[in-house]
């Protein structure tokens, strides 16, 4: 229901004229609208409560359940984002979210993100999209060249890790052309051996959702056991493939990765090349969040081994302050990748020359957003040194929470803490029953959380209930990780 007393005209779609877009004065009114929003929000999203107080279908249940017929004024749009979109949102630019993998939406990025809208450059070929086809290969030149990878890895920017492995595994499938699963698929054969994917117990679920998604079954994933510091055990998984060939499974790639999810383990990549290597099996590595720490000279070597890798996925959109979504898969057989998705309808042929790539030919999508415009951006603004110290001081203070925690008898570190996140336990002292420290440590998180003003998750590492502080929000301070401290410790206390 209109209230015409409350009509804003130019904010509304004119009556008189039922065709084209929103006039330019509008525009650019509601722009700047939008733009001051923006602005107060990110200054401090502290005020809100991290995790907003709402329960499933709470939201649901105040918006209408059916679309407007008539037109609705700008204001009252964005009145309804303040009181119904803004209370229901958990808010990852908090300086207290904790949980996960604590991402940032950098200003630089934001902006650039406007930009894509604006454009909605649809960039499948070349010639659909010429600078978003070419900024992206450049801005993941200058990606690679920042992480220390060689000159042949090739990269392609998609959504999500998830789709960035997906791709891997498929040319990893595809490596292997006497298979002729392209053509004749996984079904109803009898001539195919059992393939294999091998990776940590600890691997991203992303592994175990690609192998369903190609039909090789989840009974296809291996997982190895892993050694001290959650890394996989590199013999056990020579073991493995030597174990399955003499079966008859034809061992078809390794998963390694570089900063696990749980406790940012990092895998002993150059074992896992050399095994790959001699035994001609496809490498691919998940450093959705941990690549990113080889921008620091000081952290290059969690990258060792990676050069001969086949593949690696890693994630703008984690670490390196790019809004979600950017993941950026390299590998240094495009060829392979190609080959696995490129199939080209008449309507999409052009008369470019044959060397020109056409983004589509790389993935399952057709269509691409110009995503490489936003990481073009946040590298320009801040500039590598700009993103190295911004890490570094993330890094500190995860240390400086590590080093408290090894410090009070009455709590304990569960993993090494070489990265951004901390994976930690109260432990009062004597107390050794391990389900008990299991319901401490739960309480433990739930008065954290309940707190409004941090928000952390948890892993179990060996079994054991453990809580992670991922520090990754460009907003979070010494001052705020001292907080976390402070709120663990008088809930310790508590329950003491
Ligand atoms: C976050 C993460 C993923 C999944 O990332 P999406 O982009 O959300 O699909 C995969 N692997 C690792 C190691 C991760 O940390």
């Amino acid at each position: 229901m209109r209230e015409p007393e409350e009509l804003d005209p130019a904010g509304s779609p004119d009556p008189l004229q039922d065709v084209g877009d929103m006039d330019p004065e509008a525009f650019r009114r509601y722009g700047y609208a939008v733009i001051d929003r923006i602005t107060a929000y990110l200054d401090d999203p502290g005020v809100w409560p991290v995790l907003p107080d709402i329960q499933p279908g709470e939201l649901r249940a105040r918006l209408p359940a059916d679309a407007p017929e008539d037109g609705e004024p700008m204001d009252r749009l964005l009145a309804d984002f303040d009181r119904l979109i803004l209370p229901a949102t958990t808010h990852w630019n908090h300086p207290g979210f904790f949980a996960y993998f604590s991402i940032s939406g950098s200003a630089p990025g934001i902006l650039a993100e406007a930009l894509t809208a604006a454009l909605n450059v649809n960039a499948m070929l070349w010639r659909t999209g010429p600078a978003a086809t070419e900024l992206e290969e450049t801005t993941l030149d200058w990606l690679r060249r920042l992480m220390g990878l060689p000159a042949d890895f090739v990269g392609t920017i998609n959504d999500t890790a998830s789709l960035s492995t997906l791709h891997a595994l498929a040319a990893a499938r595809e490596a292997d052309p006497d298979l002729a699963i392209r053509q004749l698929g996984l079904a109803g054969r009898s001539d195919l051996p059992r393939l294999r994917v091998y990776c940590s117990a600890d691997a991203h679920s992303s592994v175990d959702k690609a192998v369903l998604t190609l039909g090789l079954g989840l009974d296809s994933v291996r997982q190895i056991h892993t050694g001290a510091y959650g890394g996989m055990d590199a013999a056990a998984l020579d073991n493995a493939i030597r174990q399955d060939r003499s079966d008859g499974i034809r061992p078809m790639a390794v998963v390694a990765t570089v900063g696990t999810t749980s406790t940012t383990a990092v895998d002993p990549v150059p074992a896992i090349a050399d095994i790959c290597g001699r035994e001609n099996v496809w490498l691919h590595v998940d450093a959705a969040y941990g690549g990113v720490a080889a921008l620091l000279p000081e952290l290059r070597h969690v990258l060792d081994g990676c050069a001969r890798a086949d593949s690696l996925v890693v994630n703008p959109h984690k670490w390196l302050f790019v809004p979600v979504d950017c993941s950026v898969l390299y590998t240094r057989r495009p060829d392979v990748l190609k080959r696995a998705f490129s199939l080209v309808p008449e309507y999409l042929t052009t008369t470019d020359p044959s060397d020109t790539r056409n983004l589509m030919d790389y993935g399952v999508a057709l269509g691409r957003r110009f995503r490489a415009l936003k990481l073009w951006f946040v590298l320009r603004y801040f500039g590598a040194s700009g993103i190295r110290s911004r890490l570094r001081q993330q890094i500190g203070m995860a240390r400086d929470f590590a080093m408290w925690i090894d410090d009070d008898a009455s709590f304990e570190r569960m993993a090494p803490t070489q990265f951004s996140v901390v994976v930690f336990r109260f432990r009062p002292v004597g107390e050794m029953d391990e389900q008990r420290l299991d319901e401490l440590n739960m309480q433990l998180l739930q008065q954290l959380n309940s707190s409004g003003e941090v928000f952390l998750s948890h892993t179990r590492v060996s079994g054991k209930y453990a809580l992670r502080l991922a520090i990754g929000n460009i907003r979070t301070t010494p001052a705020h990780v001292g907080r976390v401290w402070q709120l663990a410790r008088s809930a310790a206390e508590r329950m003491s």
